[in-house]
């Protein structure tokens, strides 16, 4: 790189009419570099000259296997040796790596938030939207079940409720959407709804109720699955309404239920507690209401452990 005097001295030479030709001549500097400060009028950014790799062409492979990987450039250079035969340092495949290391961080970062959301999930079993088989589910909208996949609603803090007989894909379905909101950042609680009453009452006998229902209210998603399989205790229905009061218009709530809303005054053991807690809950929700056979016992059926009249009581304990 030419010094700033050189530089100012082309610059001005350039000006007063001379051409490159002359003024390398006289300032014993090569034509083109002349030519170059005179185009840029000033000093130029130094560039470093590109260098040829063997790995020219292989953008593509190497960023697969960067990924895939894990970013372990080390095992991208055996592969690299194995499978195409190349034979270069660890020093190149990283130089040449080093453009792919934004997408590792970020592809990390969504491995470790799902990670964490399945413990906090206590995910009872990985389902996923497209394995939800939508046809043999006619009572259900793809459509719909899409919408809710985006995760608007729970940016606008709506409830969901799943209802339907057991085996029908409503654990299913809460688990799948669980799944695509904390794809989109949410973070999200998942609790059986017999855990997340035992623990209320437990915080509430011991005091805690406060700092129970302030755990409980964080999280921008709260999944409550399985509501109705077992009756609640009155007093469990006054902190339930507690939970949802306070998560109202704030934060979601997910629901999944076995029992027709006009039946949660039974599930409550307390007509006028249900009534307030559907009036929030129903506020800005959305109800699905699932109908059909169990998958269950259709498979059941199928593989002849079970004949069609046979159908419903024993199985429905699993759920
Ligand atoms: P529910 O919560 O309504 O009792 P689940 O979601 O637990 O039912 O479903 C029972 C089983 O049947 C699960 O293994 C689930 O994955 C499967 N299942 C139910 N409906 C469907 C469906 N439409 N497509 C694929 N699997 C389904
Ligand atoms: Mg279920």
């Amino acid at each position: 790189m030419l010094d700033s005097e050189a530089v100012t001295t082309i610059v001005r030479l350039g000006q007063s009419g001379w051409g490159a030709k002359r003024i390398a001549r006289t300032l014993g500097i090569a034509r083109n570099t002349v030519r170059r400060y005179l185009a840029a009028g000033g000093p130029v950014p130094y560039r470093q000259p590109q260098r040829s790799s063997v790995l020219d062409g292989h953008a593509a492979w190497l960023r697969e296997r960067f990924l895939q990987h894990r970013g372990n450039c080390d095992v991208v250079r055996q592969q690299l040796s194995r499978e195409l035969g190349i034979e270069t340092s660890l020093c190149t495949v990283e130089r040449a790596c080093r453009g792919f290391l934004a997408e590792r961080e970020v592809a990390r970062r969504d491995t470790r938030r799902i990670q964490m959301g399945m413990k906090l999930a206590r995910f009872p079993c990985m389902r996923t939207l497209e394995g939800f088989d939508f046809e043999a589910q006619p009572s259900i909208d793809p459509g719909q079940i899409r919408d809710l996949a985006t995760g608007r609603w729970v940016g606008h803090g709506q409830a969901l409720l799943l209802l339907g007989p057991p085996g029908v894909g409503k654990t299913h379905l809460a688990v799948a959407l669980w799944r695509e909101a904390v794809d989109r950042g949410y973070t999200v609680l998942f609790s059986s709804a017999a855990a997340l009453m035992a623990g209320l009452t437990k915080a509430h006998a011991d005091g805690r109720l406060e700092e129970k229902l302030l755990q409980l209210s964080k999280p921008k998603l709260l999944i409550i699955d399985e509501l109705g399989y077992l009756p609640l205790e009155p007093a469990a229905a006054h902190l339930f309404f507690q939970l949802v009061s306070r998560r109202y218009e704030r934060a979601s709530v997910l629901i999944t239920s076995n029992r027709p809303v006009g039946e949660w005054g039974q599930v409550f053991g307390d007509a006028v507690a249900a009534t307030a807690i559907l009036d929030r809950l129903l506020h800005h929700s959305q109800v699905i209401t699932i109908r059909g056979d169990s998958c269950r016992l259709r498979d059941k059926r199928r593989s002849g452990l079970l004949q069609k009249a046979a159908a419903p009581t024993p199985i429905t304990s699993e759920n």
